[in-house]
């Protein structure tokens, strides 16, 4: 049956109900660019506006999944698990979670994005690893699977092509935080790489898509019952992104910190997220049959050096040089610049979404996603909430290419807040989601 797209982005617009024929029309026909960019941009931001109901989400995932072709894991062995963010600043867990969890014996094949908006994005962040590639083919994507237990790579033109399109166009037309499309793209790349169980970290405060807790935990369940639905073994939880997570952010920045955390030498609160994620990643896998016992197998996995040693394994076989984790010192970065501060007292705040966006200025994101990022181009935390600065101490070095840099400094000098009163962060950790709401932990 043929449709007007003018009347479906209508019907929406009015906040109607489309039906899944309509979903499936104006999305097929949008990948055969017989539907423009600015008709998908003006539904996107009705469905912005006016949300989705189970019905039509459930069609979206099923349509976006079936966009492309599914991966078909069945011939390697184990339970297959993988973990996703709903995105953050500083969020370089899936680099040191990935190798932990398969050194532990659970496969994880994890198809991943690219920065979005404010937030950072895996497969910008394994590019900055000089030769290493993440637009890989099915059978490359497997072959690394069996021989390192875990994968990364990207939307491509076969798995998930609509996600590749939509997330591209969300990020130009500010409609990425929405509930129905941020799970529609999670859920459809995480469905279609052919996993049996998925743990999902979905962030909250400033830094996240959705900084209010409310929304938070609505978007956890949500995704949480897509997973289900589907047959897969979900578990979500809820973490604070009121500031960045651990010291560095931007791509190369957040590799080296990731190497430093993988050699058991990070910040404490990376790895506070990761020992979440991979304990019940484990659990999952069916590797450990309770929580103490996960957690300390990924502690010593860690500790024992095994877990850098599966990342150094797979760096290789995506093509990348795991020589230059020898020499990190090597890496050419751009000059830091120093930011200090303007007050002496405690910092209150280092908001993680002017971090975010600093970042993002100075190089680290991209305006349009067709564009290159920089990958030495950052930030490195010197202080976080609760730390104590004199004026003119250094609250962030900047990292940046950009010629003329002085409103992206002041733009971090802005992030922080300075006050007399010592302050601590919010709780890093803040429950599970289960379908009442929020369980403490
Ligand atoms: N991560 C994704 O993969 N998609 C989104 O829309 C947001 C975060």
């Amino acid at each position: 049956m043929n449709y007007v797209p003018f009347e479906i982005i209508a019907k929406k617009r009015d906040g109607k109900h489309l039906t899944r024929e309509e979903i499936s029309f104006f999305l097929s026909e949008y990948l055969k660019n017989t539907i423009a960019d600015y008709q998908m941009s003006a539904l996107l931001m009705a469905i912005y506006f006016r949300g989705m109901s189970d019905t039509e989400l459930q069609a979206l995932v099923d349509l976006m999944i079936h966009s492309g072709d599914t991966i078909d894991l069945s011939d390697i062995p184990g339970i297959k698990v993988d973990k996703h963010s709903t995105g953050g600043v500083g969020d370089k867990v899936s680099l040191i979670l990935a190798p932990l969890v398969a050194s532990a014996g659970v496969p994880v094949p994890m198809i991943s994005g690219r920065g979005l908006g404010h937030s950072g994005g895996t497969l910008d962040k394994l590019e900055a690893i000089p030769g290493y590639r993440t637009q890989l083919t099915i059978d490359e994507f497997k072959s690394i699977l069996k021989k390192s237990a875990f994968s990364m790579m990207g939307q491509t033109d076969r798995i998930v092509p609509a996600d590749r399109r939509l997330y591209a166009l969300r990020s130009a037309t500010a409609t990425i935080n929405s509930i129905p499309l941020v799970a529609g793209s999670i859920m459809s790349k995480k469905i279609a790489e052919g996993i049996q169980g998925l743990v999902l970290d979905v962030k909250t405060g400033y830094g996240a898509f959705f900084p209010d807790p409310n929304d938070s935990v609505k978007l956890g369940q949500t995704l949480k019952s897509i997973g289900e639905r589907s047959g897969l073994k979900t578990e979500a939880f809820v973490t604070n992104m009121q500031q960045p997570l651990g010291m560095a952010v931007g791509n190369w920045l957040e590799v080296r910190e990731s190497v430093d955390c993988l050699q058991d030498k990070g910040p404490e609160d990376v790895m506070d997220v990761t020992y979440l994620l991979a304990k019940w990643m484990l659990l999952i896998g069916g590797v450990a049959t309770d929580e103490k016992t996960a957690e300390r197998m990924a502690r010593e996995n860690l500790s024992s050096g095994k877990a850098y040693e599966f990342f150094l394994r797979n760096v290789e076989l995506q093509g990348g040089n795991p020589r230059v984790f020898d020499r990190l010192e090597d890496y050419s970065l751009p000059k830091p610049i120093e930011i200090r501060s303007y007050q002496t007292g405690f910092v209150q705040e280092a908001n993680a979404l002017e971090i975010g966006m600093a970042s993002v200025v100075a190089g680290a994101g991209r305006n349009r996603m067709e564009d290159a990022v920089d990958p030495g181009a950052g930030i490195l935390m010197k202080k976080k909430i609760g730390d104590f600065v004199k004026k003119g101490e250094p609250l962030a070095l900047l990292y940046t290419n950009v010629n003329d840099s002085s409103a992206i400094e002041e733009r971090i000098r802005r992030a922080f807040i300075i006050g007399e009163e010592k302050r601590e962060p919010l709780d890093l950790i803040q429950g599970r989601i289960t379908a009442e709401g929020l369980e403490p932990i």
